[in-house]
């Protein structure tokens, strides 16, 4: 699988990107302090913003995972990268700098994780469909309609940009127990 991302990586870079080096740079975990924060709005559409995209992208298929915003790599700016995919198909590549909710619409229950809350899930509400803009890494405006998986995945990511995670979507109760769980990991040095 990551083989397979990597090559996709370049495919992609090759044409919209230009080629960088790109790492993979450690993901936030819960408890730091950046994945609270409300994050600004990209500013300038540049080889900076590029350089952060591409490695954003090498983290996330490195985890792997389907989507990462820019706090969980402890850069509080208005960035996400989603690929349901994960690297498989270039086409569901999706960078959102500056996301706007357009209109959302019902609702859908389903487990959803985090790469920066490891190895804890709980089923999260979300719209059942989404409607967003957002510009691209050209500073072109984008505009996605969003069902299912890609809309969870646009709700959960925007929610990164303005410091919210998905322990915050749930009950007290079941918030709590999680925050005790990790705390009790942080305490044996495992978090
Ligand atoms: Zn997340």
């Amino acid at each position: 699988m990551q083989e397979f991302a990597a090559s996709a990586i370049w495919t992609i870079c090759a044409g919209a990107i230009n080629i960088l080096e790109a790492m993979i740079v450690p993901i936030l975990k819960y408890g730091s302090p950046e994945l609270k924060t409300m994050s600004s709005p990209v500013e300038r559409f540049d080889a900076e913003l590029e350089k952060i995209a591409k490695n954003m992208l090498e983290t996330l298929y490195g985890a792997p995972g389907i989507g990462l915003a820019a706090p969980q790599i402890g850069i509080n700016i208005q960035l996400a990268t989603i690929d349901l995919s994960v690297g498989e198909d270039p086409s569901q590549l999706i960078i959102l700098c500056n996301p706007q909710i357009i209109s959302t619409e019902g609702e859908q229950k389903s487990d959803e994780g985090c790469l920066s809350i490891p190895d804890f899930s709980d089923v999260v509400t979300r719209p059942r469909k989404m409607e967003i803009k957002a510009l691209n890494l050209h500073g072109e405006e984008v505009r996605y309609e969003a069902d299912d998986l890609l809309a969870r995945c646009f709700s959960h990511e925007i929610d990164h940009l303005n410091g919210i995670l998905f322990i915050d979507r749930l009950s007290p109760l079941k918030r709590n127990l999680i925050r005790g769980k990790i705390k009790k990991l942080a305490k044996a040095g495992e978090w």
